[in-house]
């Protein structure tokens, strides 16, 4: 991934009304945030936006909170929403690294977390890191609901088989898989993310 310091992106982020602040003050409360008693679905490295304001725009009635570690990156989505013609009540985004996201949502608080084109991290050494090592797993059975999803995509083979053994390692049940999302039965419905756009435009 190439980043790239956005003048003025923190700042802006600071000030916007779409983004969550004090986070970690939060936990327990985001049923009142979103003045609802609504499902809370969450995307973590949600990049831009495109997925998840997708989704908050066909399901007036989930919760979405979009997480994203950089600023540079999340100006872009803050960007997107001040387009929205009519705006959206039922999304809101958060900067911050993942690592602390048991901080930030209590038990139970989460219904579904996306994870879509997560870096990949190859070095042996950075597996941790890795959004569905067992590391992370651990962190979100500490947040969901006892029947919560996790739905993951990736175009990244070794991201993917990895995470095939590293899931049911760290003691969760694989209900689906596909190789071929986009010819699969699944495809139906499915939201195309922006990297997603990206790669199956090239073919990938
Ligand atoms: N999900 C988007 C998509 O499919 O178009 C973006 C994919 S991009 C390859 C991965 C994104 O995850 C980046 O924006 C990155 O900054 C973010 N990210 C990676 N690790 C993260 C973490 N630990 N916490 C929050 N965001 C993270």
């Amino acid at each position: 991934m190439r980043l790239r310091n956005i003048p003025g992106s923190r700042e802006a982020i600071a000030e916007s009304q779409y983004v969550i602040h004090e986070e970690e003050t939060r936990a327990g409360s985001w049923h009142e945030i979103f003045e609802n008693d609504h499902p809370i679905y969450i995307e973590i490295g949600m990049g831009k936006g495109q997925f998840l304001m997708e989704l908050a725009r066909r399901n007036p009635d989930i919760n979405y909170v979009g997480i994203e570690k950089y600023s540079s990156v999340l100006i872009r989505a803050l960007e997107k929403m001040e387009e929205e013609e009519t705006p959206l009540s039922n999304i809101c985004f958060i900067r911050m690294d993942a690592e602390d996201i048991v901080k930030v949502f209590a038990k139970n608080e989460v219904d579904r977390i996306y994870l879509n084109f997560s870096d990949p991290w190859p070095k042996d050494r950075h597996a941790k890191r890795r959004l569905t090592s067992k590391e992370f797993m651990a962190r979100y059975d500490q947040i969901l609901v006892p029947d919560g999803q996790v739905e993951f995509k990736t175009d990244n083979r070794g991201l993917f088989d990895y995470s095939l053994e590293a899931i049911p390692e760290a003691g969760w049940e694989i209900e689906m898989h596909t190789f071929d999302l986009h010819h699969s039965e699944y495809a139906e419905g499915n939201v195309m993310t922006e990297y997603e756009t990206k790669f199956s435009g090239e073919g990938k």
